[in-house]
């Protein structure tokens, strides 16, 4: 059983981890000051405070208090285009704040940490599927600060111990299997709960950010992994973690693409709802598929993908939309 600071707990991700926290037996602490992340996603029998990462009285507080043995890090910015017109943001957030964050563990010597990375940190990757020895050269600020982050953190293990697993997701996607929790972005972005709100008429239509790429459908090709598939690749890594100084990068993906074209007939063949189309000019910075080999994480930490096809995963993000149309309701 391990103290764990859950940093963005209250947002897609970080929620989803918590509850697989819980279920494997661990003690989950959360951290989120509910810019982004909701109240409601937490149960209220966990520890929750209301603090930001990069202030350093509050965190040293909370990791004496609650008796904290690793750290880990959902809480960014996740906008690309946001990122590339307003970069001091992703800046500050996403790269100053994680310093602060990593400087407040060390000051009071826990040295074990769980960084969310994303696959943009590869750019436009020179081969397919992405291993973790690809070069990383990211495209936009909201990838660059991910890698910042990732040499600051070999620097760190090096030089002070610290031990690290950062996991570069490639589409996170679906929501608990009770439906319990799932997506709620504002504003929101993301392909799956886009199309389902054009199939239940919340929204006019989905567009397709472009039919003319060089991929069997002509759209882009991503690789979409399930929250809980991926929380629980963060919770088998903590073995890695014994060794002070161990640093350790892992895809997390199927490996199995799919298209956009794909996506709204999966998500027509679980809602059993016609989703309206409008064919759209391509959207600046999307490479046209970005698919990962998770086969280290599959072998190091026995890392088993629930969730393999992507109608199932829909399926669980349908649940989720249909128990919780408005999604979270009331403030953050
Ligand atoms: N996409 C789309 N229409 C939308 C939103 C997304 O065609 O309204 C496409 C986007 O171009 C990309 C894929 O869906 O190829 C996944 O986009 P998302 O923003 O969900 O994730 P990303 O891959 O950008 O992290």
């Amino acid at each position: 059983m391990m103290n764990v600071l859950v940093v963005g707990g209250a947002g897609y991700i970080g929620s989803h981890c918590v509850r697989q926290l819980v279920a494997a037996g661990h003690r989950p602490v959360v951290l989120d000051n509910l810019v982004f992340g909701h109240r409601a996603a937490v149960a209220s029998d966990i520890a929750f405070y209301n603090a930001d990462l990069g202030d350093p009285v509050a965190v040293s507080q909370i990791l004496r208090d609650e008796s904290i043995e690793l750290v880990m890090h959902f809480a960014a910015f996740a906008y690309v285009g946001e990122s590339v017109t307003e970069p001091r943001k992703y800046y500050e957030n996403n790269f100053v704040a994680t310093l602060r964050l990593l400087e407040a563990m060390l000051d009071n010597g826990v040295k074990k940490f769980v960084f969310s990375s994303t696959c943009a940190t590869y750019g436009e990757p020179q081969s397919l599927p992405i291993v973790e020895t690809l070069p990383q050269a990211p495209i936009n600020p909201y990838g660059q600060t991910k890698l910042d982050v990732e040499n600051c953190l070999k620097a760190f293990a090096h030089a002070y111990g610290l031990s690290f697993a950062a996991f570069r997701y490639f589409n996170a996607a679906g929501a608990a299997e009770d439906g319990s929790i799932g997506e709620d972005h504002s504003p929101e972005t993301h392909l799956i709960p886009l199309v389902i709100d054009a199939a239940t008429g919340r929204r006019e239509h989905i567009k397709i950010f472009g039919t003319d790429y060089d991929t069997p459908d002509g759209t882009c090709l991503r690789d979409y992994v399930h929250v809980d598939d991926l929380s629980r690749a963060h919770i088998a890594v903590f073995e890695k973690l014994e060794r002070p100084g161990a640093a350790h990068f892992y895809n997390l993906g199927t490996g199995r693409p799919n298209s956009v074209r794909e996506i709204i007939a999966a998500v027509e063949a679980v809602t059993g709802l016609k989703v309206p189309v409008v064919e759209d000019a391509r959207r600046a910075g999307d490479p046209p598929a970005l698919y990962a080999d998770s086969r280290k994480a599959q072998d190091e930490l026995g890392w088993k993908i629930k969730f393999t096809e992507v109608q199932a995963i829909i399926e669980t993000a349908w649940r989720w939309h249909q128990a919780n149309p408005e999604g979270f309701k009331g403030p953050n």
